[in-house]
């Protein structure tokens, strides 16, 4: 075995060794707790299975992000070698189905360019599909009350609508167990096989596919296609699988036919399972052990990544959930560590401002306990909530990565800016270039043939692109295009005219930015929805609609109006609108080009030196040493979706939010902080999440949110440990006269200052400037 392998599995402990180097012939299930070294044992199979002389060609490892995807990369190319681990397929289930369907497009009945059906999609297809469903039964009962189109149409579409709400939950549900038409209509169920065909029968004249169909299409390929099956054994002769516990029973499926060789390695965590949404079914393991039934069990039981505080909170934690079906006795023999922080804010921004105050004093104060940026990480349960923190580390300088796609990266969102660029004096060709490749609606290789002849006449004629276009269009130029291509073309150019004259006459730019957004064609959105969504997960999808796109916009031109532009032009707000768009977009694109160029600093500096700002479901494997959980309320973890005014709260679904916020503490190393907001934007009151209760007292601290006011009205001593406050403070007070106003008070109580001032910032309505200090008991 080469040296660098055995290295590895000598620092496994005796289990861990045991389960890497196991007979591989032997499928293997690996269970254990958070932190407990599956992933790190995983990596150790793959090398046993490389010293058994498998190319790393034919070893296929499937893991549920692409985070977590790249970080098995990095570990097996940080002892095999960075070539060996480029080699290997290390894949989510989507994109390696996703592979798989492309090749095999036409025993499908779609071309290789087929489109992908996110749920927007899917709601479309399914109006239409019970449309088709209302119109034959109508037919058939020959009393069709025929109305006047318009009104027939309102009412009509209303109604498909409603109805169509309930039929979305059934396609969806039997998409994602497989179940066919006729499989229905054995059941008995003649209309929802009706419906359920109709649907099908749509997204293949769509030329597309849906989420569920690119596992249930692979797990046909697999079956139906003995030459794909033959292709697919003879290519993956061993699989390892992490996060077992999120796979669908389709997914299963899929699984369970690849492996027929038996070179099987199955790791998972049950209380880890946070995909139910997505069909994740963790009957999985009992499955396993009936299709394998030579499989061999090892448990793991020690936890190598955490404080022994934020081990025993999380189990305590993961105690109270009833359905576990594989119970884990999780130990460690790391230091007990600092208790758990739990910290009650007033509103977001005073979380963002502790949370900020604290990545900084951590990450600079050069002590034993100082980490790098690189060590810390913000997790939420919405992509929504991430927000914030991005303006404030932009402000105060703290580099950060998102995972995912960063938003002005976005093809979607660079072809919208690139539209409204071709409106703004003196443009160049690339954003023209750009514009044709997202507006014209043909194939990647014909979008290419015409685009480069663009290219080519607008070289012979030097001119510029956009007038080498015109005249092609315009037919000044006898060319290669055909018809269909000449009026596409057009188009194009009558869009960009289009665009120009909004800019040029509207006044406000978020009106334009609207405008603009909604002339993306849908067939580009779906192109790049679909690599997108594949890529980074489904979580993915909310952050790539359109309306979601355009808000994210939107909200920055708000941002920058009353900022940058504002401050620097010295104009209120109106006057900024009435400097006319064309002013405000150059400088609005200005705005933006710096946004990009940041996040592409960041992300280069991915992992090494930025902080990560992720959503608890993309975190899942990761861990850094300070965690901070933000917005730990009600209505976030558990975030309980409401349906026609009926809450959707049952205990299946409270354990699923239990396991949420269980696989978030458990991301840390080190430093826990759990955070939850009192007020909401709308000065509604917010609670704290219930599952904060369940972290045992001695484990953990509490910082209530305070107002010196409450502290001098109260009569009686409020006992803490440290409590940190925020005063605002008008701006053109001096602030050395300031400093007096907590001696004041606390001359005259019990507590006493126990940290400096801290630098002031701006207040978050913009009047004066924010001071926080700490006190604790005298
Ligand atoms: P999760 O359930 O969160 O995916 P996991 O069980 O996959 O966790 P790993 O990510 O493999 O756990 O390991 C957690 C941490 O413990 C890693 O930093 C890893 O390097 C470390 N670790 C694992 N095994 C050992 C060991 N035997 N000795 C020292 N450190 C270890
Ligand atoms: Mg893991």
């Amino acid at each position: 075995m080469p040296e660098e392998y055995l290295k590895y599995l000598q620092s496994l402990n005796d289990r861990q060794r045991e389960a890497s180097c196991y007979d591989i012939s032997v499928p293997l299930m690996i269970v254990a707790g958070p932190g407990s070294g599956k992933t790190s044992t995983m990596v150790g199979r793959v090398f046993m299975l490389l010293n058994e002389g498998i190319s790393p060609s034919n070893i296929l490892a499937m893991t549920f992000t692409t985070a977590a995807a790249s970080e098995m990369r990095d570990r097996i190319g940080a002892v095999a070698g960075k070539a060996t681990a480029k080699e290997l397929t290390i894949s989510t289930f989507h994109s390696f189905s996703l592979q798989l369907c492309r090749s095999h497009a036409e025993k499908l009945g779609r071309t290789s360019e087929f489109l992908i059906y996110g749920h927007g999609q899917q709601r479309k297809a399914t109006i239409e599909a019970v449309r088709l469903l209302e119109n034959e039964k109508s037919r058939q009962n020959h009393n069709a009350c025929i109305l006047g189109e318009g009104s027939n149409s309102i009412t009509s579409l209303q109604h498909l609508k409603d109805k169509s709400r309930k039929w979305l939950k059934f396609v969806t549900k039997a998409k994602a167990s497989g179940r066919t038409p006729e499989e229905c209509r054995q059941m008995g169920d003649d209309i929802g096989a009706v419906v359920l065909g109709n649907y099908n029968d749509i997204l293949k004249s769509c030329n597309a596919l849906d989420y569920h169909d690119l596992i249930s299409c692979s797990v046909k390929l697999l079956t139906d296609f003995p030459e794909v099956f033959k292709e697919c054994r003879d290519l993956w002769k061993a699989m390892v699988i992490d996060e077992f516990q999120d796979t669908s029973s389709m997914q299963y499926n899929l699984l369970r036919i690849l492996a027929s060789h038996n070179h099987i390695t199955i790791v998972g965590d049950d209380d880890q399972s946070i995909f139910s949404f997505n069909g994740a079914d963790i009957s999985g393991f009992d499955s396993f052990r009936k299709d394998f039934p030579n499989y061999k069990e090892i448990r793991l039981n020690k936890n190598y990544r955490s404080t022994r505080c934020i081990v025993e909170a999380a189990s305590s934690l993961i105690q109270n959930n009833i359905n576990r079906c594989q119970l884990k006795d999780v130990i460690t023999d790391n230091s007990s560590g600092s208790k758990i922080t739990i910290k009650e804010c007033h509103n977001e921004d005073s979380q963002c401002a502790f949370v900020v105050d604290k990545i900084l004093e951590t990450a600079s104060n050069g002590s034993a306990a100082s980490c790098s940026y690189g060590n810390i990480a913000i997790l939420y349960r919405r992509q929504v909530s991430g927000k914030v923190f991005q303006m404030a580390f932009r402000e105060r300088k703290v580099p950060f990565n998102i995972h995912g796609v960063a938003f002005y990266r976005k093809k979607v969102v660079k072809a919208i800016i690139a539209m409204l660029r071709t409106a703004l004096p003196a443009c160049d060709d690339a954003p023209y270039r750009q514009v044709f490749k997202a507006l014209l609606p043909f194939e990647k290789e014909e979008k290419k043939r015409v685009i480069d002849h663009i290219d080519k006449i607008s070289t012979i004629r030097k001119c510029s692109f956009v007038s080498a276009a015109s005249d092609i269009f315009s037919a000044k130029i006898s060319g290669t295009f055909k018809r269909s291509q000449l009026t596409q073309g057009r188009k194009v150019l009558s869009t960009l005219e289009i665009v120009s004259k909004l800019v040029h006459r509207e006044q406000s730019i978020s009106a334009v930015i609207t405008s603009v957004a909604n002339m993306v064609p849908q067939k580009y959105l779906l192109e790049q929805r679909a690599i997108v969504d594949v890529d980074g997960g489904k979580l993915l999808n909310e952050d790539n609609d359109i309306r979601s796109v355009l808000q994210y916009l939107l909200d920055d031109v708000s941002e920058f109006l009353s900022t940058k532009f504002i401050a620097a032009e010295g104009a209120s707000k109106t006057v900024a609108e009435e400097k006319g768009c064309v002013i405000v977009l150059k400088a609005f694109i200005d705005f933006i080009s710096e946004r990009e160029r940041e996040n592409f600093h960041s992300r280069r500096h991915n992992n090494e030196n930025s902080v990560t700002l992720t959503t608890i479901h993309q975190s899942k494997g990761l861990e850094w040493d300070v965690v901070f959980i933000v917005k730990a309320n009600e209505s976030e973890i558990p975030l309980l979706h409401e349906f026609n005014g009926i809450s959707k709260e049952n205990g299946t679904l409270i354990e699923e939010e239990r396991r949420l916020l269980y696989v978030a503490m458990t991301r840390a190393r080190k430093r826990l902080f759990i955070l939850y907001v009192m007020m909401d934007s709308n000065w509604q009151m917010l609670q704290p999440s219930r599952f904060l209760k369940e972290i045992p007292d001695h484990l953990r601290e509490v910082q209530a949110e305070v107002s010196i006011q409450d502290l001098q009205t109260k009569q009686e001593h409020i006992p803490i440990e440290t409590m940190e406050f925020s005063i605002d403070l008008p701006r053109e007070k001096e602030l050395s006269k300031v400093d007096m106003v907590p001696d004041d008070f606390l001359k005259s109580s019990n507590y006493k200052a126990s940290e400096e001032w801290k630098e002031p910032v701006e207040a978050s309505n913009g009047n004066g400037f924010l001071r926080r200090f700490s006190v604790e008991d005298r």
